[in-house]
């Protein structure tokens, strides 16, 4: 069944890429595995998923350590408080989530201590939810030269989370809005940044992401059923 739901939101990503004229392999699946038990993880990983996203540290660390398939990308997905940098170390290829250009300096230093260079994305709150993580789009333009200043990090992308919505056609604004906040950015030529990825995408709106422009989408409940 994981198998066949892999298959199956692969074949909507490809078919939202074509649609749109990108190429299908321009665009990552993160098989969100959060709440779900290794056994799980390994079905999808036997199925062909190699990129795996998580949103808590502990729970994080312990199945990086029994799973330990060195053809598998971890990805962090979720808000990182400052006390846990400590527990990444380099399991993760990609934090999406990093929401302040002060937590970016901590993990920057921190990296920089053990000769490492974190690849990050910067979670941009682009639809101004009061409850939501990220940064607004006016600080995340302010800041930007301070956060390519940083040596242990590199800014790879933005990522956002839109607000619920039971209808994904109200994602597509938001979405929109991030890629077109990217190519502004972009075309600041900010010394140290290059935001090719954009993360963008769960599972009731991932087809309207890679429509508007999503490198990495990120999708659970598709794949994996209902938490
Ligand atoms: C849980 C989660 C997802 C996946 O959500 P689904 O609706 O299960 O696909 C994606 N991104 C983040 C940041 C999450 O926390």
């Amino acid at each position: 069944m994981i198998a066949d739901n892999l298959a199956s939101v692969t074949h909507h990503i490809g078919e939202a890429a074509r649609k749109t004229g990108r190429n299908p392999d321009s665009v990552r699946l993160i098989v969100v595995s959060k709440q779900v038990p290794s056994e799980k993880i390994i079905e999808a990983y036997q199925a062909g998923a190699k990129c795996f996203g998580e949103n808590k540290v502990q729970e994080a660390v312990s199945k990086t350590d029994e799973i330990n398939a060195n053809d598998i990308s971890w990805h962090f997905i979720g808000h990182l408080q400052k006390n846990k940098i400590k527990f990444l170390d380099s399991r993760f290829d990609l934090i999406h989530s990093v929401d302040s250009l002060s937590l970016a300096e901590k993990i920057s230093a921190y990296c920089e201590d053990q000769n490492q260079k974190q690849d990050v994305l910067l979670q941009v709150n682009i639809s101004g939810e009061e409850a939501k993580f990220g940064m607004t789009p006016s600080e995340l333009e302010e800041q930007l030269p301070s956060f390519g200043q940083l040596k242990g990090i590199r800014v790879q992308g933005l990522m956002t989370i839109p607000p619920q919505d039971p209808d994904a056609e109200n994602s597509r604004q938001y979405f929109s809005a991030l890629r077109e906040m990217r190519d502004k950015c972009q075309a600041m030529n900010i010394e140290g940044i290059d935001l090719k990825e954009l993360s963008m995408g769960m599972t009731n709106d991932y087809p309207i992401a890679v429509e508007e422009g999503a490198t990495l989408v990120r999708v659970g409940t598709a794949i994996f059923g209902q938490r």
